[in-house]
């Protein structure tokens, strides 16, 4: 059975029992303080896990993209070298929203795997929790009495709680799991042990196909468990484990899910896969995380040095390292296997063949400046090697942190190059290092959160800040928080006018105030769907009514601004064309920054297209048109623009200025009509990463006073070139100072060429050598120097020494012929240097030639008098 029809084979089945079959979500997190990336199945459903949405159908099925590579699931290290764990995965699952329960769910997991897929029944095992005094948690016998209705009781095993209770993270909904798990090791080997003691002791090929979860508990900020609302199933299965057993493999690689990709790469290095362990590993890297880069860059996440960007540029880089070490790749290679996984998920998870280009793009990029890096660091390497004095020969623990932290090697990278020179690498000293910059890390980024304590009973929040800038709201719930030190409080409101940061736009900010006092809101945001708003301080009195006021002067000006950055981005397509595509936006109340994919600079002619367009949307006055509740599909259908990388719900809503201009999905605040605009200004352009340009803009008042400050300068230039035409009266200026430098230089010169006859005749004959000391008035230094070696040519056993005064600064020139330096040992720098004191300055030159820059021009003359002393000594 090929992929596509396993993974068709499961979505199928569950649909025909009732399931509702819905696309996956990005990959990218986004509120959600506690995970970058997806990294299960049920993470997009938290918030009804939560109960905090509601459920919109009981029963769901999906194949999920899922990323472990960060936070509580991280299994980064482990890719590659094992045959089974991948950086992205897709999670087959099914669940049940308070519906069914453990009969069900583990009734069809059997039907499926066993009549529908047909996997042997002998070569299955399951588990089932065995319970857990510390917490105060029984064994699932439920679970294990329906499993005995199916398996024979010795294939049915306890497991503790590290592998059969299912947590999210710290806190949390939770609960015992139920693990199905497949050998696929050869007949001979099974009979020679029994593949029970191989359950969940990392054998690569006695696995963990399934997981069952039975959500039941939420996992308090204390540690403490407490029974949720209603009971959930919550199941995730494998993908590529999956077929891997259908397709009688015994690694996740020689499945159709990756071949294609293996045989590509073994194809261009000219090494074939399966004949070395080394580069094995290595073509399996590549193969497997090109995957995740592409896909979360698809999914709205670029490379970058912080955060979830860092994520994917260590991922990155971990591939290029094994292909530059093992498979000898010194040239970009990753992005050629984009091709090949846009078409393998063509019509599965289309949006990567929709971006295809922009992906490579990025992608190639980013491995011809780590190539760099890779190489700077070699180098680097190679000095130390050569520099250090290491009896042990032993690269020390602070160098190959180094390495790693500013060149990106990792550690194993840095043990390679030292042992192909017989050295080591000081590991202990190294991961002193490590944890000492992790922990630091650590408490740079920790946040304490609380547990939620109840107010009201309420159970859902309201947003009304479509329509109300103001309401009367009950606090339904709070929590302490403290991060960096600072301890805030987060309300949960029964309805709230506030604006959740979200889609770009910064959350808002106001007040609650009654009678007897106000608190003030710093700011709104959504977490799971849970509108949250922060303060620094709590009421006194909780129970009380409040009325919350938006700062309706801030979130207006927001609102010019977003509204702006819709009409931008329809101007952007018209103007450089459909390819255009959102990268990202923040609008708040100050200005609009817009990312965006596009492979050039926008030129200044295009900056003016693209600002004229959005001025005239602008003067029309065109009337936002908003539709709530529009379901997902239909505004697609409608030709909407919609963003890969945001999740949305079934229901969207749709903003639209003018139906044949701009139309898209958003959630945020906008204009009535798009004359309260006023005015749009583009104040830059530039590049943020390959193939994205960011435009950052001001609207209204902002923009009026930007225009303003240029006019002023403006007429300030006026005022001082004395002219109503101002480049006229600029480039006259300009032209009469290009001319009078030239005359003034003429004049130099000419004074100079006269001053030299003059010289001559002052010569002195002292000791044999011809003495002249003089100060002139030539304010140029470049002219005294053609002067002094002009007199130089002329005049032998020359000793030639000028003062003057260039811009109010003294200046010494002390020329000699060169006979002089020979024969007499006389020696210009040192001299100018004598004479220097003079004038307070120091100076120096070559022996025959040889000037001095001082402070006290009356010293000129001492100086004067002063070489004569010497010459007649
Ligand atoms: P394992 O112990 O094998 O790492 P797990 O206990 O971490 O698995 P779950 O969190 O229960 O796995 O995830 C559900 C299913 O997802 C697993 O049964 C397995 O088939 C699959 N799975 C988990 N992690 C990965 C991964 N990194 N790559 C591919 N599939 C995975
Ligand atoms: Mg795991």
């Amino acid at each position: 059975m090929d992929s596509r029809s396993i993974r068709k084979a499961f979505l199928d089945y569950f649909e025909s029992k009732q399931h509702k079959i819905v696309p996956s979500a990005p990959l990218v997190v986004k509120n959600d303080p506690t995970l970058m990336f997806i990294n299960s199945g049920m993470a997009p459903f938290k918030d009804i896990f939560l109960g905090v949405s509601p459920v919109k159908f009981p029963r769901v099925a999906d194949t999920q993209k899922c990323l472990r590579v960060s936070g509580k699931h991280n299994d980064l290290e482990e890719v590659g070298i094992d045959t089974y764990h991948h950086t992205m995965f897709e999670m087959l699952g099914n669940w049940s929203f308070g519906d069914y329960f453990k009969k069900e769910a583990i009734e069809w997991a059997w039907e499926l795997l066993t009549e529908v897929y047909n996997l042997p029944k002998d070569r299955l095992y399951v588990t089932v929790f065995e319970g857990d005094a510390k917490e105060n948690l029984a064994p699932d016998h439920e679970a294990l009495d329906i499993w005995k209705k199916y398996i024979a009781e010795d294939r049915i095993l306890y497991g503790n709680k590290k592998d059969n209770f299912w947590e999210m993270g710290d806190q949390g909904p939770c609960g015992p799991c139920s693990e199905i798990h497949i050998d696929l090791r050869s007949d001979a080997e099974r009979a020679k042990l029994d593949g029970k003691v191989l359950v969940n002791n990392d054998h690569p090929q006695v696995v963990e196909v399934w997981n069952n979860v039975f959500m039941e508990f939420n996992r308090k900020a204390d540690g403490s468990l407490e029974k949720l609302p209603a009971q959930h199933v919550d199941t995730g299965m494998g993908f590529e484990r999956l077929c891997m057993a259908l397709q009688g493999k015994t690694s996740n690689y020689d499945t159709d899910v990756f071949q294609p990709m293996i045989q590509f790469i073994a194809g261009q290095c000219g090494i074939a896969y399966g004949k070395d362990e080394k580069t094995d590993i290595a073509m399996r890297v590549m193969a497997d995380h090109i995957r995740a880069i592409s896909f979360t860059i698809t999914d709205g996440q670029l490379p970058s040095n912080t955060g979830a960007g860092y994520v994917i540029r260590r991922i990155l880089r971990r591939a290029v390292r094994y292909g530059y070490t093992f498979l000898n790749l010194k040239e970009p290679f990753l992005y050629k296997l984009v091709d090949l996984l846009a078409e393998q998920f063509d019509g599965v998870f289309n949006e990567l063949k929709e971006q295809k280009d922009f992906v490579k793009k990025v992608v190639k990029e980013e491995e011809t400046s780590f190539l760099r890096t890779l190489e700077k660091g070699i180098i680097e390497f190679e000095q130390y090697i050569k520099s250090v004095k290491s009896v042990k020969k032993e690269v020390s623990g602070e160098f190959s942190f180094k390495l790693y932290d500013t060149f990106g090697f990792p550690i194993d990278l840095t043990q390679l190059l030292a042992r192909e020179m017989g050295w080591t690498v000081d590991m202990e000293g190294f991961n002193k290092y490590l944890q000492e910059q992790k922990s630091r890390s650590r408490a740079a980024t920790a946040i304490d959160t609380g547990d939620w304590i109840m107010v009201g009973a309420e159970k859902e929040t309201e947003f009304i800040g479509y329509d109300e800038l103001e309401a009367e709201v009950t606090i339904i719930k709070y929590r302490k928080v403290k991060a960096k030190g600072k301890e805030q409080f987060q309300i949960v409101l029964t309805k709230t006018p506030f604006y959740a940061e979200g889609g770009g736009q910064v959350g808002d900010t106001g007040v609650l105030e009654n009678a007897n006092e106000i608190i003030f809101i710093t700011d709104t945001k959504k977490e799971n769907n849970l509108i949250i708003h922060f303060t620094d301080a709590l009421p006194e009195d909780l129970t009380k009514s409040f009325i919350a006021k938006v700062d309706s002067d801030k979130r207006k000006e927001t609102a010019n601004n977003h509204s702006a950055t819709h009409l931008l981005h329809a101007a952007l397509k018209q103007v450089l064309g459909s390819h255009v595509n959102q990268k990202g936006s923040l609008v708040n109340a100050e200005q609009l920054r817009f990312d965006f994919s596009h492979f050039a600079k926008v030129t200044d002619e295009e900056i003016k297209q693209i600002e004229e367009i959005v001025n005239k949307k602008i003067r029309e006055n065109i009337a936002l048109n908003e539709k709530r509740n529009v379901p997902f599909q239909q505004a697609v259908d409608a030709g909407v623009t919609a963003l890969f990388g945001e999740k949305y719900g079934d229901f969207v809503r749709v903003i639209t200025f003018d139906p044949s201009y701009s139309k898209e999905l958003c959630g945020g605040i906008h204009v009535p009509a798009t004359g309260q605009i006023g005015q749009f200004k583009i104040v830059s352009e530039s590049a943020v990463a390959a193939g994205v340009r960011r435009i950052e803009a001001i609207t209204a008042s902002k923009a009026e006073a930007f225009m303003n400050e240029q006019l002023e300068i403006v007429n300030e230039v006026r005022s001082l070139v004395k002219n109503q035409d101002v480049l006229k009266g600029l480039q006259a200026i300009l032209d009469e100072n290009t001319k009078l430098k030239r005359d003034i230089e003429q004049m130099i010169l000419q004074k100079a060429s006269h001053i030299k006859d003059e010289l001559a005749q002052q010569v002195e004959n002292i000791n044999g050598v011809n003495f002249i000391a003089k100060q002139l008035d030539i304010p140029s230094a470049e002219a005294i120097k053609n002067l002094a070696f002009e007199m130089k040519a002329k005049i032998d056993n020359l000793f030639l020494v000028i003062a003057a005064d260039i811009d109010g600064k003294p200046n010494l020139t002390v020329m000699l012929s060169d006979n002089l330096v020979a024969d007499k040992g006389l020696n210009a720098s040192q001299i100018v240097r004598e004479l220097g004191k003079e004038i307070q300055g120091g100076g120096g030159g070559q022996p025959f030639y040889a000037t001095a820059g001082g402070k006290n021009l009356s010293g000129l003359r001492k100086a004067l008098d002063k070489a004569k002393e010497l010459v007649s000594k």
